[in-house]
């Protein structure tokens, strides 16, 4: 059973990073033929949630979504009903990219432009000496070179897509074409491969624990302002609901 918390309507997952990479692990060992798809939800995607029957549609055919960004996590404290930490697409990849050393997964890396992925799969398999890199694209086809790609991820059958497209991108992409792709798991990392390649910097630690990854992002690149707005509307709808929701209950008690 899922142990949910929903957020403006997005049934988030109560689970921290380790326990989402414990249950990939069991997905590769399974015998399933549609990839199980992880979406790491951020206030984007739930603000758009409700305006977009595709993504109701995508979130309702999700196996696994998790709270990526303190706005997610702030706003389950709201409603009493905290969810454990964040789990953002980076540090998924990261540990996932860890036990899949251990074990010896296959991976493909799909997304980001031809420089970077090109280096940032190099730095990974320089990493991770024991994964296999079944294949690599950037991001960036058209729609014949789109069914090329398709093709050679199903015959190829990595235990992990990686699809790094930016969001929803990725989880568009991955839901339209879920039934053609021979994965087992598949999940969007966002920028993540410009952020191993080099040619994005992730906020230092200290910003990092101090939830302000956001405002590090929006310095480094201010051009992301227009879609930073969305925050302050996703905290206002997701403060709005938790005061409803509260209320609500301390009649019923
Ligand atoms: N990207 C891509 N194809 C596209 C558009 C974007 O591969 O058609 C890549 C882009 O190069 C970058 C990533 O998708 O590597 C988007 O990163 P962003 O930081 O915008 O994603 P977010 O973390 O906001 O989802």
């Amino acid at each position: 059973m899922r142990d949910i918390v929903k957020i403006l309507g997005v049934p988030f997952n109560r689970i921290t990073t380790d326990g989402t990479v414990d249950i990939i692990e069991n997905q590769i060992n399974s015998d399933r033929k549609k990839p199980y798809h992880i979406i790491t939800g951020n206030p984007e995607i739930v603000v758009s949630y409700k305006k977009e029957k595709v993504l109701q549609d995508i979130i309702d055919d999700t196996d696994l979504i998790t709270p990526d960004g303190v706005g997610i996590i702030l706003a389950s404290k709201w409603k009493k009903d905290l969810l454990p930490e964040r789990v953002t697409g980076v540090d998924l990849l990261a540990r996932v990219l860890d036990r899949g050393n251990e074990r010896g997964w296959s991976f493909y890396f799909l997304g980001a432009d031809e420089e970077t992925n090109k280096k940032a799969v190099e730095i990974i398999k320089e990493k991770n000496s024991n994964i296999v890199v079944t294949g690599r694209h950037n991001g960036f086809f058209n729609k014949e070179e789109e069914e090329k790609i398709i093709e050679e991820i199903s015959n190829l059958k990595p235990d992990i897509l990686i699809v790094a497209l930016g969001a929803p991108r990725a989880e568009k992409w991955i839901y339209n074409n879920k039934l053609r792709l021979n994965a087992k798991v598949t999940f969007g990392v966002g920028g993540s491969l410009d952020v191993i390649a080099g040619k994005v910097k992730r906020a230092p630690l200290i910003w990092q624990k101090l939830n302000i990854e956001w405002l590090h992002r929006l310095l480094s690149q201010p051009s992301r302002w227009r879609r930073q707005l969305v925050l302050p509307v996703f905290a206002w709808k997701a403060f709005g609901e938790a005061v409803k929701e509260n209320v609500f209950h301390k009649k019923e008690d």
